[in-house]
């Protein structure tokens, strides 16, 4: 698992010398205390999603030791925080902010600059600050895990729900300002969250939203967790996947816990993907599907079973169509293509209506069946959805790591009109390139509503450098002939940000100058977070960094 380290460790921020880093290290442990900074100076260990490292990429595309930090520090305090980014600014030494760094196939914990200090927020701001339980809202830390947060509310015995991505480790507010999602009403993360407080580079305090009116006497505003935008230009969208702040506590709307129905839907033909998609649209549009549900491939009825991909297939490169038909018809669903993964929400008579009119829409497919938890073994996939999508966090999900020996994943996520011809187009690219590298399709389509993110999940051997190879061609391919199509992604891992940012090009990038223009005033020193999201700082751009 752990290669030997080559070099000199540990790997120095650019521009500095060992003794500059040596004395501007000193500094550092006299701010924090030498317990809270730890040179990145060891074996290089991969771990696991609960035992994640901290030092690099855990799950690496690039060698194991390309993207480390030089040192991690663990800050207790805002105040901490802003010391740091003080001791940063006078060292001209690139800082990585990351919450829990249980951001996995995106780049974890990983710096996107080798050498830079990663700051671990989550270890020691792990607070729930407050929760409102009248309001419906909270406000966290960096650290508050969505399990953490789901055992507070539990423990006060309130009745409202959380809502947690797939996997139920990571930061509720990491996740949040990288956008990432969730499957009950509340799913899309960001839109619900309300009110931050952010470290800018320059070391100052700033609070958004109605938190930037002080309250009675010196208290937080009461409609802080309220109200979003407050007076004036919406800011945190540019503190959201950017390198423009440090996210200190974070406001999150919470939903009252209310009657709910998970149900799959199967369909037995490959070739009736646009034909389902052209159903999912109108029922998402009337928002009839009140949460974010997901269509899946059968390949998944096989990963979840947690065995691994050698107990289907044995020969060489994809397992093919027919032989995944062939298994899934021995498990519960039968010999389906597509599985569709929904919840209804309300009292029992609307629920009733509503599945009545989902069932009517899709009977449109040959062969489509719906089923309940009740139809379905224990220990079938769709009881672990049932948590899910009722604010429940589980780790299921990591079931499918074991399809491969070392396995590590890479996210693909083109966002993917809820249009039937446009989602054939992404979805013939996808097919063609993952054939053309030898790697299994499996593909998740998590439908917001008029669109969906087409989130492709590529497993691969870790232990390999051709597998790793291959699945950051096909990464490149398929970035590029998406973009092509017109079809862009809503997230990327660090490796791939700077190819995903200049597709983004429309009026000579007119989007990224804007980016660099806020980046340069903000950041005048670049020491934040730089390349991250393709934004690099004035002292980087066009130096050789970007990829
Ligand atoms: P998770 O919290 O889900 O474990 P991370 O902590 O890895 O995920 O957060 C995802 C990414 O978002 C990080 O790699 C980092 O670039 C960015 N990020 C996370 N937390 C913060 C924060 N508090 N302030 C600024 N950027 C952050």
């Amino acid at each position: 698992e752990s290669v030997p380290r080559q070099g000199e460790l540990p790997v120095l921020p650019p521009d500095t010398t060992r003794a500059e880093f040596n004395q501007a290290i000193g500094e550092l442990q006299q701010i924090l205390g030498t317990e809270h900074v730890d040179i990145n100076d060891k074996p290089l260990v991969d771990g696991w999603y609960v035992e994640h490292p901290n030092t690099h990429d855990a799950f690496h595309i690039a060698l194991q030791d390309d993207l480390v930090s030089s040192a991690v520090v663990y800050p207790g305090t805002v105040e901490e925080v802003q010391a740091i980014v003080r001791w940063a600014n006078k060292h001209k030494i690139p800082i990585y902010p990351i919450s829990m760094g249980r951001n996995i196939g995106y780049g974890g914990t990983a710096p996107r600059v080798p050498g830079s200090v990663v700051l671990d927020l989550g270890r020691r701001m792990n607070r729930i600050l407050n929760v409102d339980a009248e309001n419906a809202s909270c406000l966290v830390e960096p650290g508050v895990s969505y399990f953490a947060l789901y055992e507070e509310i539990q423990r006060r015995g309130l009745p409202l729900w959380i809502d947690t991505p797939d996997v139920g480790g990571g930061s509720v507010l990491g996740n949040a300002i990288d956008r990432g999602v969730g499957y009950t009403p509340y799913g899309d993360h960001f839109a619900n969250h309300c009110g931050l407080e952010i470290v800018l580079p320059n070391g100052e305090l700033l609070r958004t939203g109605m938190g930037a009116l002080p309250g009675r006497e010196g208290a937080d505003n009461p409609t802080w967790q309220s109200f979003q935008p407050a007076y004036g230009p919406y800011a945190d969208g540019i503190f959201s996947q950017s390198n423009f702040g440090i996210v200190v506590c974070m406001g999150m709307w919470l939903m009252p816990e209310v009657g709910h129905q998970s149900y799959v839907i199967t369909f037995p033909r490959e070739e009736d993907f646009p034909d389902i998609v052209e159903i999912i649209r109108p029922l998402a549009q009337q928002r009839v599907l009140g949460n974010i549900p997901q269509l899946r491939h059968a390949i998944q009825e096989l990963a979840t079973t947690a065995k691994p991909k050698s107990d289907f297939y044995t020969g060489p490169g994809p397992i093919p169509r027919d032989v995944i038909q062939q298994h899934a018809a021995t498990l519960p669903l039968g010999a389906v293509s597509w599985v569709f993964y929904g919840t209804q929400y309300g009292d029992a008579a609307s629920i009733a209506t509503q599945l009545d009119i989902i069932r009517k829409a899709f009977s449109a497919i040959p062969g489509a069946k719906m089923l309940f938890p009740e139809d379905l073994p224990a220990d079938h996939y769709l009881h672990s959805r049932v948590h899910v999508c009722s604010g429940v966090p589980v780790l299921r999900e990591l079931d499918w790591l074991n399809w491969v020996p070392n396995a590590a994943h890479l996210f693909f996520s083109p966002i993917v009109p809820t249009r039937g011809k446009d989602a054939q187009v992404v979805h013939d690219i996808v097919v063609r390139l993952h054939a053309k590298y030898g790697f299994d399709l499996i593909p998740t389509l998590c439908v917001a509503g008029r669109e969906m993110h087409y989130i492709v999940n590529i497993v691969y051997d870790r232990s390999s450098l051709d597998e790793k190879r291959r699945a950051a061609a096909c990464m490149r391919e398929m970035i590029a002939e998406a973009a092509a199509e017109g079809f862009g992604e809503y997230r990327t891992h660090i490796l791939f940000a700077d190819m995903v940012a200049s597709t983004y090009s429309w009026g000579d990038n007119a989007l990224m100058r804007f980016n660099e223009t806020i980046k340069d005033a903000l950041d005048p020193n670049g020491i934040l977070a730089p390349g991250r999201n393709g934004i690099w700082p004035r002292r980087f751009r066009g130096k050789g960094w970007e990829i």
